[in-house]
C-alpha cells in the first residue's frame, strides 16, 4: 500500500495590516502563519511569510491570499511555488544587472588593456632613447636611469594583471550566477523536473540532432486519469502529492536519452532520442503497470485513494514534422487512449 502524507491545518484570520512597528508581533505573526498552514518553519518558508507581511510586493499577497482561498491552507507545494515564482521574478531584475556589471567589467578590462599598450609603447620609447644615449656616451646616471624605467614598468605591468585577474574572477561569478537564475526559470517548482519552457528550447535540439544523425525519435504525453476527482475528492494538496509521485515515477529511469519534463497540470511529456515509438512505448507501459497494480491511500487517515493510472500517447518524429506537429500527433494519440477506457498507452498512426 502506498502512502501519501497530507498537510494538515486551516489558515487563521489574515492580517489587515503590512507595516510593523515591533519586531515581536512580527516574529509572533509569522510564526502563527506558519502554524496555521502547517508549514515547516524552514528558512524559504520563513522568508516568504515575512515577505508577506513586511515587503511592498502585490504580486506576493495576492498569490499567497489566492492560494489560501482556494486551497483553504497555504500548502508546502503552493508555498515553493510561490517564492520560485518571485525567485524567477527577481532574477529578471537581477539578469539585467548582472548585464551592466558585465559590461562594466568588460569595459574596465578593455581600459586596462589600452593603458597597458600605452605604457608599453612609452617603455619601449624612453628604452631606445636611454640604449642610444648610453652608445654615444656610456654613463652611471644613465644606467640608473635604465634601471628606475624597468623597475616601474614591472610594477605597472604587475597591477595591470592582478586587475585583469580580478575581473576574470568577477566575471566567472557572472556566468555561475546567470546559471543558476536560468535553472530557476528553467525548473518546475512542484516536481523539480524541467518545465516547459526547457522542453521547448530540448526539443528543438534533439529533433535537429536526430534530422542530422538520421536517428529515431519519439514523443510521448502523459496524462494522470480521472485527476480532477482525486483533487475534488482529497483535496489540492494531496493532489499536488499525486502529481510529484508520478514525476518521480515517469522520470525514475530518465537516461541521456530520456528527457521528461512537466508540461501543464497533470501532463508530462518525455522525449526519447535515438528510440523508436515501439521500444518508447514498451518502456512507459511497464511503468503504468507497475503503478496501476498499486493501491494508495492517505498516510494520516488511512482513507483509500485507489488505484491511479495514466494514459499516454506517443508519435515519432516524421522527416517534416517539427516538435509542435509531432506534439499535436501524441496528443491525438493520448486522445484515443482516454477513449479506449484510460490507463493504456497508444501510438500515433
Ligand atoms: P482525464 O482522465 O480525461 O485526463 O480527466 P482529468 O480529470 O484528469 O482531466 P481534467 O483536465 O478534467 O482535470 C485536470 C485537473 O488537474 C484540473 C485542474 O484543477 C487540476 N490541476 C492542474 N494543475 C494542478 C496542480 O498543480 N495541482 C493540483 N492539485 N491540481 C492541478
Ligand atoms: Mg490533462
Ligand atoms: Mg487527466
Amino acid at each position: 500500500m502506498t502512502q501519501f502524507m497530507i498537510d494538515q491545518g486551516s489558515m487563521g484570520a489574515l492580517p489587515q495590516e503590512s507595516h510593523y512597528c515591533s519586531a515581536t508581533t512580527l516574529f509572533a505573526d509569522i510564526g502563527k502563519m506558519l502554524a496555521d498552514n502547517g508549514l515547516e518553519p524552514s528558512p524559504a518558508n520563513y522568508e516568504l511569510i515575512h515577505r508577506y507581511f513586511t515587503a511592498d510586493d502585490a504580486q506576493l499577497i495576492t498569490a499567497v491570499d489566492d492560494a489560501i482561498r482556494q486551497y483553504g491552507t497555504l500548502t508546502q507545494a503552493m508555498a515553493a511555488t510561490i517564492a520560485a515564482q518571485r525567485r524567477t521574478d527577481i532574477s529578471a531584475v537581477e539578469l539585467s544587472r548582472m548585464a551592466d556589471d558585465a559590461q562594466r567589467r568588460l569595459q574596465s578590462i578593455s581600459a586596462i588593456a589600452d593603458r597597458s599598450g600605452r605604457e608599453a609603447q612609452e617603455y619601449g620609447d624612453a628604452l631606445a632613447r636611454n640604449v642610444s644615449s648610453l652608445e654615444a656616451e656610456p654613463r652611471s646616471d644613465a644606467i640608473i636611469a635604465l634601471m628606475d624605467l624597468t623597475r616601474s614598468m614591472i610594477e605597472k605591468t604587475r597591477s595591470a594583471s592582478d586587475e585583469l585577474r580580478r575581473a576574470s574572477e568577477q566575471v566567472s561569478i557572472l556566468r555561475n550566477s546567470l546559471a543558476e537564475a536560468r535553472k530557476t526559470a528553467e525548473t518546475d517548482a512542484l516536481t523539480g523536473l524541467p518545465n516547459r519552457r526547457a522542453l521547448d528550447l530540448r526539443m528543438r535540439l534533439a529533433f535537429d540532432a536526430a534530422r542530422a544523425r538520421g536517428t529515431p525519435l519519439a514523443l510521448a504525453i502523459c496524462d494522470i486519469d480521472a485527476f480532477k476527482a482525486v483533487n475534488d475528492q482529497h483535496g489540492h494538496q494531496l493532489g499536488d502529492k499525486v502529481i510529484k509521485f508520478m514525476a518521480g515515477a515517469l522520470s525514475r529511469n530518465a537516461s541521456e536519452n530520456l528527457y521528461v519534463a512537466r508540461y501543464g497540470g497533470e501532463e508530462f511529456v518525455m522525449l526519447f532520442e535515438d528510440t523508436t515509438p515501439e521500444a518508447a512505448a514498451e518502456h512507459i507501459d511497464s511503468i503504468r503497470a507497475e503503478i496501476a497494480a498499486r493501491e494508495f491511500k492517505v498516510a494520516e487517515t488511512g482513507r483509500p485513494i485507489g488505484r491511479l493510472t495514466f494514459s499516454a500517447g506517443i508519435a515519432a518524429m516524421d522527416g517534416r514534422k517539427g516538435p509542435s506537429a509531432t506534439l499535436k500527433s501524441a496528443d491525438a494519440a493520448l486522445y484515443r487512449a482516454k477513449r479506449d477506457g484510460r490507463n493504456c498507452v497508444r501510438i500515433a498512426d
